[in-house]
Parts: structure tokens; sequence; C-alpha cells
């Protein structure tokens, strides 16, 4: 092992998703970045299937190149059968050039990112885990590592800035503020495995929809497949916790055929296939730090906030915490913004698109639900979950351009999921519209431009431009990354 250095710029903790990608764009400004990450790589990870927005991340890091060349399975979208309803999300149908995304293998993907941030001047220290973190009042200065892989060295790293990015482990949530809260709502397992030869494609599909993501409902919860390259598939069960307790003497193994089979859409991709992997079991409910940003330090990805993998929105919110992240810290070391200034951009930004897909899932999880399945999830988010402040604001920014919800503490989560779920049911419809009825192009133009605001809404980047901006700042990529003020571009 090279010699990790006794202090730096900025420590990353975590060498997934969210640590590389700010570690590279830090890299990339000039500053001096450490990262650490425990396990040495490539390493397993569950959260193959992407969004569209990774393109734009992609690009940012200067890495698109190596992931198109990679051969990892392209994604046009998204078929699910929800229920009764059956629902395509063409991401051929977005504005501008992000019309596809990935389905990766973790492994491999991870471990691109991370020789990628090393390429672009990231000191990265593999099989290296954070023990301990030591603060000057509430700001993190240093922190003891230890080696877990080939050695037994420890030392110590001081630092400017800490980026935790530690994932589901938390360090600086769990160790040290001890204000990670789990959500009343979602509180699921997944149950999933690998095939090989399963259709890669839902049978009663009409026409080419290779690679989508294809999902499917069971009374007890949902089902995905997602077609990965050399002819692998990604199939796993989400169920909620006490439903699981219920059939659990049954065998894990046992469950997950059983869903399977219970998965017409899912069992007619995978009666082709073979199982061949050992299937593995996790706890994944939703959660999320009461502050992502503090002294100093900023939690990222995981580590700050999980929500259910429905919208598959893990990747893109630990990227996307990363970017506004490293546009923080950027135009704090430049002196361009105060500390707290920018402390509390990240906060507010995060937590939104934190939000946004909160309150997409939970209204997927309200449709149509009898009180006894899995379907009444949502009916549990409440106010002990998220402010209701918080709630509304990224009601609004769904919804935009309207206004003046009503705001009272109690009503806010049952409204806001009501009016979402209209929404939800309105572009239900407009889709079912474009087959039975749209007849001219013009229709078949609106309905086009309709879901891509949709994804839009969903998805978007918004810190990233003045009308999106938060407290009266917002992200510039160009000609440096970092914070600009509203009132000073204006003039
Ligand atoms: C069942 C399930 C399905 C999912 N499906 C999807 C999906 O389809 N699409 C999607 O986008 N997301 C999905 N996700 C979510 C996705 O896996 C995560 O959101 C994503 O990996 C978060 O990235 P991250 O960089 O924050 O954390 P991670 O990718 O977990 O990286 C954290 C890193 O920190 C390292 N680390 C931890 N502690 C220390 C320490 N003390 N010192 C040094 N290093 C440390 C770890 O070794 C790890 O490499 C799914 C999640 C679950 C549970």
């Amino acid at each position: 092992m090279s010699i990790i250095p006794n202090s730096t710029q900025i420590l990353v903790i975590g060498g997934g998703p969210a640590g590389s990608t700010a570690a590279t764009l830090l890299a990339r400004q000039g500053f001096n970045v450490t990262l650490l990450e425990r396990d040495v790589f490539p390493r397993y990870h569950i959260g193959e299937s992407l969004l569209p927005s990774a393109l734009q991340i992609f690009d940012l890091l200067g890495v698109r190149e190596k992931i198109e060349a990679q051969g990892f399975q392209r994604k046009p979208g998204v078929y699910l059968q929800w229920r009764s309803e059956q629902w395509t999300l063409n991401f051929g149908e977005i504005n501008g050039n992000d019309t596809y995304t990935f389905q990766v293998d973790r492994a491999q993907f991870d471990h691109l990112l991370l020789e990628h941030a090393k390429s672009e001047g990231v000191q990265v220290f593999e099989g290296v885990e954070v023990r301990n973190i030591s603060f000057i009042n509430d700001r993190p200065t240093s922190v003891t590592w230890g080696q877990k892989v080939g050695g037994d060295e420890t030392g110590k790293i001081s630092f400017d800035f800490l980026l935790d990015a530690s994932g589901r482990a938390g360090i600086m949530s769990n160790r040290y503020l001890h204000n990670r809260r789990e959500h009343n709502a979602f509180q699921n397992i997944a149950i999933w495995g690998y095939w090989k030869d399963a259709k890669r494609q839902p049978a009663n599909f009409e026409g080419d929809f290779e690679g989508a993501l294809t999902m499917g409902t069971i009374p007890e919860g949902w089902l995905w497949a997602i077609p990965l390259a050399n002819g692998k598939t990604s199939v796993g069960v989400v169920m909620h916790k006490s439903l699981y307790k219920e059939k659990r003497p049954t065998s894990i193994p046992d469950i997950y055929s059983e869903a399977i089979a219970n998965c017409p859409v899912i069992a007619e991709m995978v009666a082709s296939g073979e199982l061949v992997s050992k299937v593995q079991v996790e706890q994944d409910y939703s959660y999320t730090a009461d502050n992502f940003s503090g002294p100093g330090y900023y939690l990222l990805g995981d580590a700050a906030c999980f929500l259910d993998p429905l919208l598959s929105s893990g990747v893109h919110l630990a990227t996307y915490s990363a970017l506004l992240a490293a546009a923080s810290i950027s135009s704090i070391l430049r002196g361009e913004v105060d500390q707290e200034q920018a402390a509390t951009f990240f906060e507010k930004s995060y937590r939104q698109a934190y939000l946004r897909f909160m309150v997409f899932v939970a209204s997927f999880y309200d449709k149509n639900h009898t009180t006894k399945n899995f379907f009444s999830e949502a009916e549990k988010l409440t106010c002990h979950d998220v402010k209701a402040s918080d709630l509304k604001q990224a009601f609004l920014n769904l919804v935009s351009g309207k206004e003046d919800l009503d705001d009272a503490q109690d009503a806010i989560s049952g409204l806001v999921l009501k009016e979402m779920s209209q929404k939800l049911e309105e572009n239900l419809r407009l889709r079912k519209d474009k087959h039975l009825l749209a007849t001219s192009r013009e229709q078949n133009e609106k309905i086009t431009e309709k879901n891509g605001q949709f994804f839009e809404a969903i998805e978007g980047f918004f810190s990233l431009s003045a009308a999106g901006a938060v407290d009266g700042l917002y992200v510039v990529t160009e000609p440096k990354l970092g914070l600009v003020q509203v009132s000073v571009t204006a003039q």
C-alpha cells in the first residue's frame, strides 16, 4: 500500500458512486482529495438500474466514453404491470439527448468510476477503513484509519472538509450525529438472485424494448427484472417486513420462488432461464438523517438518506448529492460563498431531490390499495417521517405553477399524496390515450411533450439553473464548478 498522507484538503469516506463522483469533480477543480475505501474493488453491490440523468453526470466526470465502451446493457425505459394497469416509460420521449441509460453490473461500474477518480488525480486507498472521527467543537478535523486488506497498518489523516459517502454504514450519521431516522412507511425487505438466459423483455410486449426494467406486482409487494450484459438478469422481490415475517417459516429461496410464480409478467421472463446465484436478502427500509451537512462536513448518497428502490433512484441521488457537495466546497475554497450558506444550499437541494422521489414512490404505493396488503404503505407516510413544509415544497416543485396548498401540519402528507396520485392517473390516462386515441401527429406530439415534462419533474437536476435556485444560489459547471448567486448573474 502506498503511503496515506497525514493531511488532505478534502477527505472522502467510501468509493461507491457518491464518493467517487464527488472526489473526481473536486480533483478536476484542482483540489487535493484523498478517498479511503474499506473494500478492494471490484466488489459486489446491489442497485443495477440507472436513470437517464446518469449521462449528464458521466459527461461532467469526463467518463462517458469509458462507460459507453464498457459494454453495459442499454436501458431504453421501464415497463410496469402495476396491479391492473400497464405502463410504459420510454426514455426516448424525454426532451434532449438523455434518451436512454444503462443497466450496470455494479462491481464493474463502481470500479470503473473509482479508477477514473484515480486517473483524475484523487489519491485513492482501497482496503482501508475509517475507524474513528475526531472533532474540534462540532467540526470533524481528522480520522483514524486501519488497513483491512493486505496488512494491519493504522494511521491518522487530518482534513479541511469531510465527505461521508460510506453508504448505508453512514459513519457520521450513525456513530456521531445519531440522527438517522427510519420512516414508518416503506419498511421493506428485498430478496433477489441472478438468472441466466431469461427473456430480455416481457413476453407480451409488442415491439423492441430489450434491456428495459420490467416491474410487476403481487398482493404482498412488487418484483423487478433487470437485464444485464452477458445474458444475466437480476430478479428481485420487495415486500413489507411484516408480510415477510408472516411467511418466514418458509425458507427464503422458497418465498422468492413463490413470489415469482405469482407474478405472471416476471414468471414468463424467467421461464426459459436458470437461477445461477444464491438468493440474497436485505432490509431496505427508507431513512433520512435529520441533517445532511454541518460545519465542515457533508453526507452524500445513502450515508444521508435511502429511499425504497421502486424508482431506481439510489445512484441518481448519490451522484446528484456528490455534484451539489462538490460545487459547494469548490465555491467555499475559492472564497465565493461562506460555509454556512453553502451548507444550507446543499441541505435544502439534496433533501428536495430526495423528497420528490419519495412523494412519487408513495403515490405509487397509494394507488388503488386495499387496507390489508402492501399497497397501503403510503398511508404510513406521516409528518413524523418528513417535515410538512419540506413535503409541500417537494410537491410544488413537482407540479410547478401550483401554489397555495393548505399546509396544515396534519393534512399535508395526505393532500400531497392525493394530488400526486391524481398526477399519476393523468399521466397513465395520457399513455393509454396514446395507444387508443392518438390519431393525429399533433396529438402524439402533445402527449410526448407531456411525458417529457413528467420525467423532468421527477428526476430533473433542479438546482442547476437560475430558475431552480435555492436561497438564491445554484450550481454552475462552466467555466468552473461552483455556486452562483442569482442576482449576480442577472446583472
Ligand atoms: C434491494 C435494493 C435494490 C436497489 N436497486 C437500485 C437500482 O436499481 N438502481 C439504483 O440506482 N439504486 C438501487 N439501489 C440503491 C443503491 O444501491 C444505493 O442507493 C447506491 O449504491 C448508493 O451509493 P453510495 O455511493 O451512497 O453508497 P455505496 O454504493 O453503498 O458505497 C459506499 C461505500 O463506502 C464504503 N464504506 C463504508 N464504510 C466505510 C468506512 N468506515 N471506511 C471506508 N469505506 C467505507 C463501502 O465499502 C462502500 O463501497 C437499491 C438498493 C437496494 C437495497
